[in-house]
C-alpha cells in the first residue's frame, strides 16, 4: 500500500518564474549555477545577460539555441520530443535529428530529460515564446492578420499541455521562464499571472508546478513572491512552503537546496496553487503530439494547394 507517510517526497522540483521584461529573471535563474548544473534551452536568443555572471557560473551553464521565429516555429517542434526522451538537437538550427546538420556532420547536442541528475536544472526560457512557437506553428501559411479562431485556440492548449504536463510529471528538476499576464479572476479582479497560451489557459497553468514564484521590480529593488498572502494581486505559491519574499535578497536556492539557504516556512493551506488532477494521464497526451502536428501540417499542405 502506498501510505502517503511512506512515500518520500519528491526532492526534485518544477518552479515557474515569471515577471515583467528587465525584473531580472534570467539572472535569478542564473545564479543557481552556483550549485547546480544548468541546460538551459533558450528560445529567446536572451541568454547574452548570463554573461553578467561569475564565469566558474558560467561554465555551469550549458545553452540549447532554439532559434525560433514566426516563419521558423522550431522551438514548439523541438520542446514537444525534448521532454519526452533523449534527442540530439543540432547547434545551428535547433532541430532534433536534423538531416542537414547530420550530412554536413555539425555539431550536436544531446539532452536525456529522464537521466537527468538531481545536480542539474532544466530551464526553459521562456513559456511565452514556446506559446507563440505554438501559435506560429497553428498558423503557418495564412496571412499576418490572420485571427485564431476556436479551433487554433484548442490545438494551442492541446500542444502547450504535452509539453507542461511532461514536466508536471518529471522526475527531474524544471524552471519554466515567462512573462506576466493579467487575468480577472472571481469578483472581478484584476491578478498577475504567468503568461502562456490563452488567458484561459494561463490562469491555469501553475497546476502544472510545484512553486510559483513573481519576481518584482520596485524601486530598482528586485523581489521574489511565493506566497499568495504576500500579495493579493500575484499569483503565487510553494507546494513545500517556502516563502521567498522574506529574503533580503531574492534568490531561487531555498526552494532547491534548503539545506544551503534554510528560512522560515508558512502553513501549506495557505497556497495559491491550481487544482492537481485535472490533467490527463501522460500516456493519452503523448500519443496525440504527433497527430496534433501531423493534423496541421495536413491542413497546411492542403491550404497551398
Ligand atoms: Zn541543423
Amino acid at each position: 500500500m502506498a501510505k502517503l507517510i511512506n512515500k518520500k517526497a519528491s526532492a526534485t522540483k518544477r518552479v515557474i518564474v515569471y515577471g515583467a521584461s528587465f525584473s531580472g529573471k534570467s539572472l535569478l535563474v542564473g545564479k543557481l549555477a552556483e550549485h547546480f548544473n544548468l541546460l538551459w534551452v533558450d528560445l529567446e536568443a536572451g541568454h547574452g545577460v548570463l554573461y553578467q555572471l561569475p564565469p566558474a557560473y558560467q561554465e555551469k551553464i550549458e545553452i540549447v539555441s532554439l532559434p525560433d521565429t514566426r516563419s521558423y516555429p522550431i522551438g514548439i517542434e523541438t520542446m514537444l520530443k525534448l521532454v519526452k526522451g533523449p534527442v540530439d538537437i543540432c547547434e545551428l538550427h535547433g532541430k532534433v535529428n536534423c538531416m542537414v546538420c547530420k550530412r554536413n556532420d555539425a555539431d550536436v547536442i544531446h539532452v536525456d530529460v529522464n537521466s537527468m541528475q538531481p545536480d542539474t536544472i532544466l530551464v526553459i526560457d521562456t513559456l511565452t515564446q514556446l506559446s507563440n512557437s505554438a501559435i506560429s506553428n497553428i498558423t503557418k501559411g495564412q496571412p499576418d492578420d490572420y485571427k485564431l479562431n476556436f479551433d487554433d485556440y484548442g490545438n494551442l492548449g492541446k500542444l502547450l499541455d504535452i509539453v507542461l504536463s511532461h514536466i508536471q510529471q518529471a522526475n527531474y528538476n524544471v524552471i519554466v521562464i515567462s512573462h506576466e499576464n493579467e487575468v480577472v479572476t472571481e469578483g472581478k479582479k484584476t491578478t498577475l499571472s504567468p503568461t502562456g497560451g490563452t488567458r484561459n489557459f494561463s490562469r491555469n497553468i501553475t497546476k502544472y508546478f510545484t512553486d510559483v514564484v513573481y519576481l518584482e521590480r520596485k524601486n530598482k529593488k528586485h523581489t521574489c513572491i511565493s506566497t499568495t498572502t504576500s500579495s493579493t494581486s500575484v499569483i503565487a505559491g510553494s507546494q513545500s512552503g517556502v516563502a521567498l519574499e522574506t529574503l533580503g535578497e531574492p534568490s531561487l536556492l531555498p526552494l532547491f537546496r534548503p539545506d544551503l539557504a534554510p528560512m522560515p516556512e508558512v502553513p501549506a493551506t495557505t497556497l495559491g496553487l491550481g487544482k492537481k488532477g485535472t490533467v490527463k494521464p501522460q500516456g493519452t497526451v503523448a500519443g496525440q503530439t504527433s497527430s496534433i502536428l501531423a493534423g496541421l501540417k495536413a491542413k497546411q499542405a492542403l491550404a497551398k494547394k
